[in-house]
């Protein structure tokens, strides 16, 4: 059993309310440690710090800062397994995939921001003889930083590294149901001696510590991933402080496979795209499109190896899918299959609770399942299910593709599996998302503009973009 504190100011110190919360390892369904309960109290404590050390961290030179996240990511490194496997048993992941995505790229984000900011540059211009403009970039103080529980350790540096590399100072709020990994990290941060309150983690509940961050005064910016529900109430209640905001919220992402298509290639990489980290990733394609010549052939060769992936102890490395996260969402990816069943689904593959021998036998394990026969309307193809569920239509063409692909409140992915390249570029050019990927999915260049459109989110973070989220221009015009 471990017991969380929060880390403010440099220390690690209980909650004001001394009261904490459980924390469920969702592979055995037990306890296995307790997480502060905070409140407003302890944000209170965290936005004093933040707000002293910010102004020595704000005049920190980017060799130094840059310093200090090498040394973090060497820390992270230095405890690789550690982590991977606090990530797996938190989370519910197979520790193979803790290893190759959360932990791996959780290092890559701090060391891709460290090397990041020694390449951003400002811009000159002079539109006359002797008048010179130049623009300069200033951090904005406290950034209060928010994140879920499916990529819990990965999607908190994401924002850590980028907003300490622009010299603002953070409150972390790790999701209560995943806390293992970010106390981790506010250990290795205390080893390497960030100075005290540059990163601080109030730990507890959305609704205590998530909104006392987000209505406080003197943290002007919040960068939120979860939830388009979550992000909706976040937006109402920063906008009276008119805060800087990014919300990347949830998906219901589209995979168009056309008649050109490679099965041989689709069908693994589709497999990978629906059920990879039990479905619970924002990128994950849970509704597929299929040519109709190709559409039997298909449905046939994907069910089929679905039927082959191992579901189970997230330490046994020939497994595939680990544990759904919570027992919550548990029982809400089981709400939606009850519906698909209602409102006319066919059931092609799993559609139950996965059943495990002990230890494992009160984990929250799902099958993966496969789903046709529903209209493109139907609640279980318009909401975010976020579990190892999905859908599988056919298409006549490739206009009525998109009109599909697009019929949804949310725009955050599309995946295109083509052979032909105009028709990626036009269905590309479609889409109502963020982000298109063709004949590959996931596949992840931090440079690159990242973030959705419609119901999925505003802004984009990712390389300059983060960095530019993180800070504020401010132009200066010389006369001389
Ligand atoms: P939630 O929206 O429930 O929670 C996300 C975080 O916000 C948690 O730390 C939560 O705290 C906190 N929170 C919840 N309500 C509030 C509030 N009113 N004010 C401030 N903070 C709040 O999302 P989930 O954790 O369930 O994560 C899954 C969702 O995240 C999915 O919709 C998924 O699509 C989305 N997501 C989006 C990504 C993207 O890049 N677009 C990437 C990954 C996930 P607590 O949990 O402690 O209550």
């Amino acid at each position: 059993m471990h017991q969380i504190h929060n880390f403010i100011n440099g220390e690690f110190l209980p909650p004001k309310s001394d009261q904490y919360l459980d924390n469920v390892n969702p592979s055995t369904g037990i306890v296995h440690g307790q997480i502060p309960d905070s409140s407003y109290e302890d944000v209170q404590e965290a936005v004093t710090a933040a707000e002293a050390s910010f102004k020595q961290w704000k005049l920190s030179s980017i060799e130094e800062r840059a310093t200090y996240l090498h040394a973090i990511a060497q820390g992270i490194k230095s405890k690789f397994d550690d982590f991977a496997l606090a990530e797996s048993q938190d989370q519910g992941k197979p520790l193979w995939l803790a290893k190759k995505m959360d932990i791996d790229r959780s290092i890559a984000n701090f060391e891709f921001y460290a090397s990041a900011i020694n390449h951003y540059e400002n811009n000159a211009s002079s539109h006359k003889p002797g008048v010179l403009n130049y623009s300069s970039r200033r951090p904005l103080g406290i950034a209060g930083l928010i994140t879920p529980w499916n990529l819990p350790l990965y999607l908190l540096t994401w924002k850590i590294a980028p907003a300490l590399a622009m010299g603002n100072t953070v409150i972390c709020k790790p999701s209560e149901v995943t806390p293992l990994t970010a106390y981790m990290l506010a250990k290795v941060i205390a080893e390497v001696g960030l100075p005290p309150g540059v990163c601080n983690f109030v730990f507890g509940s959305g609704e205590k510590v998530g909104q006392a961050i987000v209505e406080h005064p003197k943290v002007p910016l919040i960068s939120f991933t979860g939830s388009t529900a979550s992000g909706r109430s976040i937006a109402e209640h920063a906008a009276p402080h008119f805060k800087k905001l990014s919300l990347e919220l949830g998906g219901k992402n589209p995979s168009l496979i056309f008649a050109s298509a490679d099965l041989d290639k689709v069908i693994p990489e589709t497999i990978r795209s629906s059920f990879l980290n039990q479905g619970e990733i924002c990128l994950c394609t849970s509704r597929i499109f299929v040519e109709k010549s190709l559409y039997d052939k298909f449905v046939e060769g994907f069910c089929e190896k679905v039927k082959e992936i191992k579901t189970g102890n997230p330490l046994d490395e020939t497994n595939f899918l680990g544990a759904i996260a919570s027992e919550e969402h548990l029982n809400k990816i089981e709400h939606y299959v009850k519906i698909a069943q209602d409102e006319g689904g066919n059931i092609l593959v799993g559609g139950h609770r996965s059943t495990q021998s002990a230890p494992w036998a009160k984990g929250y394990f799902f099958e993966p399942t496969v789903i046709t026969g529903l209209d493109a309307s139907s609640r279980v193809m318009q909401d975010e299910i976020f579990g190892p569920v999905v859908t599988i239509s056919s298409f006549e063409s490739e206009h009525e593709a998109c009109q599909l692909a697009n019929s949804v409140p949310y725009g955050l992915a599309a995946t295109i599996w083509t052979s032909q390249l105009e028709q990626a570029h036009r269905v590309s050019e479609a889409m109502e998302s963020g982000l298109v990927w063709v004949n590959t999915w996931l596949n992840r260049d931090l440079k690159t503009p990242f973030g959705g459109s419609k119901q999925s989110g505003i802004g984009r973070e990712g390389g300059r973009y983060s960095l530019e989220f993180y800070s504020e221009a401010k132009n200066t015009c010389i006369k001389f």
